[in-house]
């Protein structure tokens, strides 16, 4: 099959006609072809994007709204399609698909057109000086909105969703290791009645198109999810352009488990939080540290939980886990296992390529427990994002937290205790822009998602995503 880009409305080809393999991460196999986009494509996202904007940015907000809102219904009436693709496209299993990836796309449509109808901006009275200020904030143009492989869709609408809900026009890059489910959307929004060049989708590498729609001077927005590696980057780029950007990036994320927490909840989650997506997802908690009073029992039960998930063909009900995406990401993810024994690490499951039964040359792996001496170690301060978690005992608290912070990331966090001191000092001093107590994704698409540190830039999600996607004016009106 071959995925086109879709520019001005319609789906077109790469000027250059060059095109990229798609593998099928459960088979290894060839499915398709992607266009392999550069500058020339980009150009012509861009020209569309901003011949759209005119009418886009002046449209009447309940008329954004309700083709938002058409976009999220139509996503939902074609869930068991959507989901599909993505567990083609990801590896990831077809019901994590079907009731995460797939209806937080919608949400993220829906949400937004909701949000826009009840965004509002300051205004000050400055007393005594006969005057009023009001802040108008405008849409800012065309943004450039770049995403991830492990959420595809999710991930690429969060974006795209505030940016056009603002009045923005933009110029989307999905992965080029996932890119079925953008495509799928352009078919969508066409449904829907998003006029033409409000939304365009460019396919290709990073290098090529990714960098153009980064470079381009008429793009003044970036809003970025993907490696920090990358992240930094794309701020080299975007800095002497004075664009605006913002940059959701890696995480190390560590799960803190104190003895006093309700622990048949915590190990329910904990293996949700190791393993979900084949922990691929930027929030897992990769890092588990027990409280030593329980370390032994919570080594125990966790092993005995994780061996019996299912490994297996994405598309089967009852699938666990599926592939990791890539060949290469997969290599990449078993070299921290061979890292980790040189470190002295205890390998206490799993840690080994599996061979599937019909899926031979799909990317399928254990998941990996791997007990760690101490924090300070390779695999404890890297990104291995894959089905991999180091465990280690603590002691004290003020120990914990020490390691806690030790890495170069601060995405997320999550602490497991019933003792309110303890929560509130752990969610003070943990430095992340996400603290979890007591659950670990509960998310509401209100509040500020982002990270510190290593892990990124800037706020996105609720009122804070459109104050990215908005330009802020200042008005003083002495009367
Ligand atoms: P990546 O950085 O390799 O790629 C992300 C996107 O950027 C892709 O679309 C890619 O084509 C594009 N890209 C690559 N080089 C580029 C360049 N020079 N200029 C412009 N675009 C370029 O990341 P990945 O491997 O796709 O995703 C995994 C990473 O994403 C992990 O580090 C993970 O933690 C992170 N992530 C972060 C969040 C978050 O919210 N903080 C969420 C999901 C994933």
């Amino acid at each position: 099959m071959k995925i086109k880009n879709y520019i001005n409305g319609e789906f077109v080809n790469p000027i250059s006609n060059n095109w990229l393999p798609n593998f099928q991460p459960a088979t290894g196999e060839l499915y398709g072809e992607i266009p392999n986009s550069n500058e020339k494509d980009v150009d012509l996202a861009v020209e569309a994007a901003i011949n759209a904007f005119d009418n886009w940015s002046k449209m009447d907000v309940s008329e954004r709204s309700k083709i938002l809102t058409k976009i999220a219904d139509l996503l939902l009436e074609n869930i068991d399609a959507f989901a599909k693709a993505e567990a083609i496209d990801n590896g990831k299993p077809l019901a994590l698909a079907r009731t995460i990836d797939i209806p937080r796309a919608a949400d993220n449509f829906r949400f937004f057109a909701h949000a826009i109808t009840q965004f509002g901006s300051e205004s000050y009275e400055s007393i005594g000086k006969g005057a009023i200020n009001y802040t108008l904030r405008h849409p800012i143009g065309v943004v450039g909105c770049i995403s991830p492989w492990n959420l595809p869709l999710y991930l690429f609408t969060w974006k795209i969703a505030p940016a056009i809900a603002a009045g923005n026009c933009v110029v989307a890059k999905p992965s080029e290791v996932t890119p079925m489910t953008a495509f799928l959307l352009g078919e969508i929004c066409i449904k829907a009645g998003l006029p033409k060049g409000v939304l365009n989708i460019v396919h290709g590498l990073g290098q090529s198109a990714g960098n153009a729609i980064v470079s381009h001077d008429k793009v003044k927005v970036i809003s970025f999810t993907g490696g920090t590696k990358t992240g930094a980057a794309i701020a080299k780029i975007a800095a002497p352009k004075f664009k605006k950007l913002s940059l959701e990036l890696g995480g190390k994320n560590p799960n803190i488990i104190f003895a006093d927490c309700d622990y048949e909840q915590m190990l329910k989650t904990t293996v949700l939080s190791s393993f979900s997506n084949q922990g691929q997802i930027c929030l897992c908690g990769s890092r588990i540290f027990v409280e030593e009073t329980i370390y032994e029992k919570f080594k125990h039960d966790f092993v005995q939980l994780v061996s019996k998930l299912k490994v297996g063909n994405p598309l089967e009900k009852d699938t666990n886990i599926g592939a990791l995406v890539s060949k290469q990401h997969l290599d990449k993810v078993l070299s921290y296992v061979e890292i980790a024994k040189k470190e002295g690490a205890k390998v206490l499951f799993g840690g080994k390529q599996i061979k599937i039964k019909d899926l031979e040359n799909g990317y399928f792996m254990q998941p990996t427990i791997l007990e760690v001496k101490t924090d300070n170690c390779q695999v404890n301060q890297e990104e291995i994002f894959g089905p991999i978690v180091t465990i280690m005992p603590f002691k004290t608290e003020e120990e914990v937290l020490k390691m806690a912070n030790s890495v170069r990331y601060g995405l997320s966090a999550t602490i497991w205790t019933n003792n309110l001191k303890r929560t509130l000092k752990f969610s003070t001093e943990i430095e992340a822009g996400i603290v979890w107590v007591n659950t670990w994704m509960l998310r509401d698409l209100r509040t500020p998602f982002g990270g510190v540190k290593d892990s990124g830039v800037g706020r996105e999600g609720g009122f804070e995503a459109l104050r990215f996607f908005t330009e802020p004016k200042n008005v003083c009106l002495k009367y």
